[in-house]
């Protein structure tokens, strides 16, 4: 069992993917192809079908079940790069995570997506706001506070240039828009951290 309800927290972020995927898609057919509100749908709609199996699992292989399925689902470039996401995150941290333990965890997970999406901050990708999500955590912000910053971390995005990813081939006329990705990190902080303030 895990040490938390992870059942919650997969409906919670399923329930924001759903809740936004045309939202997602928007940003995506602004300086992408589109997909993105569809991709992550599709994706966390697969993780909660599995939400029961993978609660049952220790919080480490549970995040790693996730990543894979992620990996499986999503498709485009943010399936392997959000897969990436948990399952560095099911290697990194303990099995009964403190704060401190998940947030040094989260950080190689950020380590991770960079090294696979071979990008770093500043490129206008979820990156521009898994930093600073992270950076709030390392700081003692609350959930509510983490899920503002994530907030105007996505909004940050808006006037970059994209260097990584489809948005990139737009060049400068990737700038007026935000990062879509950035925007579904943005949302999963906000409701995961809803979800864990519930909880005892
Ligand atoms: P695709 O670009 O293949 O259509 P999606 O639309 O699902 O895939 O995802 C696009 C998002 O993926 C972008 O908004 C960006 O946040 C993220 N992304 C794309 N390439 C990279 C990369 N190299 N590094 C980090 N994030 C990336
Ligand atoms: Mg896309």
């Amino acid at each position: 069992m895990a040490v938390f309800d992870l059942a919650r927290l997969i409906t919670a972020a399923a329930d924001t993917i759903a809740a936004h995927a045309e939202e997602l898609t928007a940003l995506d057919q602004a300086i992408g192809d589109g997909d993105h509100g569809l991709n992550m749908k599709r994706g966390f709609e697969a993780v909660r079908a599995e939400a029961e199996a993978f609660s049952a699992k220790p919080v480490p292989e549970a995040l790693k079940a996730i990543g894979t399925k992620l990996v499986m689902t999503v498709g485009g470039a943010s399936g392997p790069l959000f897969g990436t996401l948990f399952l560095a995150l099911g290697k990194e941290i303990s099995a009964e995570p403190d704060h401190a333990s998940l947030t040094a965890a989260f950080g190689k997970a950020i380590e991770a997506v960079a090294a696979r999406g071979k990008s770093q901050v500043g490129q206008k990708t979820m990156l521009d706001v898994l930093q600073p999500v992270h950076d709030a955590l390392a700081g003692g912000k609350t959930a509510a506070e983490t899920a503002d910053i994530a907030d105007r971390a996505a909004d940050a995005t808006i006037p970059m240039k994209a260097l990584r990813g489809r948005a990139s081939f737009l060049g400068d006329r990737s700038i007026g828009h935000m990062d879509a990705g950035g925007r579904s990190v943005a949302l999963l902080v906000r409701a995961i951290g809803e979800a864990l303030e519930g909880q005892p």
